[in-house]
């Protein structure tokens, strides 16, 4: 479907006969990360709507919102496959008929890690999330734990404004070398391709230091940098040590801690986290 006033009569009736409706958020190019947002959400829920909209809100002036694939077929073919119910596809001007003169902007949690090298992307997030809650209305609402600030964020809107639904978070999916699987995979040259593990694989190294003793945040962060920085593809963005709940950098690693990298591979931007609890 590709209009509102479709979507909302559509779910409506199916709440109307008791569903409990799960929303996956999606900008498409579906693959099995998406894949197994949809399975959650087709094991807890009754009725699952996936959204599918390269949503132009969050995407930077010289971002790849143009070159972004776009395969509604195939993703239809996903969607079906793993239980979805209703696949949501609005064009641009059915999400945005009018200019919007109305966002929101989570203070605080979005202004490190992609907030600070992405700026507006989370309040393009927020914005085009919080009109997805307000048009499905669902129960539950999948994200993936790749995307781990925008978990964070959506979560804090979510508490913020009241959205009567519960996150569920979908740990990432990999590949067998350890990458996690992303619609961006598919802009990387062959070689960029073999070099691209070294995300997991410079995260799993500094779960192995911690498990080791080392707790210093800011020796594993120059251990995380030098990783980066070895490989001649590579170029980092960011690599950060934070705690998972406040996204505020930390000195020693305690508690709950959140792991992040972003790094280019080429012209590709690739993020990648692990969570570390101690
Ligand atoms: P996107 O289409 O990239 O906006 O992603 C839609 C949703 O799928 C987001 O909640 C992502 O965090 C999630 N997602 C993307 N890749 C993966 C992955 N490899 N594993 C788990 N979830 C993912």
């Amino acid at each position: 479907m590709h209009t509102v006033a479709q979507v909302r009569q559509e779910v409506a009736k199916a709440r109307q006969q008791g569903a409990r409706v799960g929303l996956v958020p999606t900008m498409g190019a579906l693959h099995s990360g998406h894949a197994a947002l949809i399975d959650a959400a087709a094991s807890q829920c009754d009725y699952v709507v996936v959204s599918i909209f390269v949503n132009p809100l969050q995407f930077g002036p010289s971002e790849d919102f143009d070159k972004y694939p776009r395969q509604l077929a195939a993703d239809q073919a996903v969607c079906t496959q793993h239980g979805a119910a209703l696949v949501f596809a609005p064009a641009v001007t059915d999400m945005y008929p009018q200019p919007t003169l109305t966002h929101i902007d989570v203070d605080e949690i979005t202004s490190g890690l992609c907030g600070a090298s992405r700026p507006g992307h989370f309040r393009g997030v927020a914005t085009v999330v919080a009109k997805l809650f307000n048009i499905v209305q669902p129960d539950r609402a999948y994200f993936g734990q790749k995307d781990a600030q925008q978990v964070a964020v959506l979560q804090q809107m979510i508490n913020d404004l009241n959205f009567p639904l519960e996150l569920v978070i979908v740990p990432t999916v990999r590949e067998a070398d350890g990458l996690a699987i992303s619609s961006r995979n598919n802009y990387l040259s062959a070689q960029e391709r073999t070099a691209a593990p070294l995300l997991y694989r410079a995260l799993q190294e500094v779960v192995a230091q911690v498990n080791a003793g080392e707790h210093s945040a800011a020796k594993l962060r120059t251990y995380l940098c030098e990783m980066i920085a070895n490989e001649p593809l590579a170029r980092m963005d960011y690599a950060e040590i934070v705690d998972a709940g406040t996204l505020k950098p930390v000195e020693y690693v305690t508690g709950k801690v959140l792991v992040a990298i972003a790094v280019y591979i080429g012209h590709t931007r690739l993020i990648d986290n692990v969570v570390i609890e101690v």
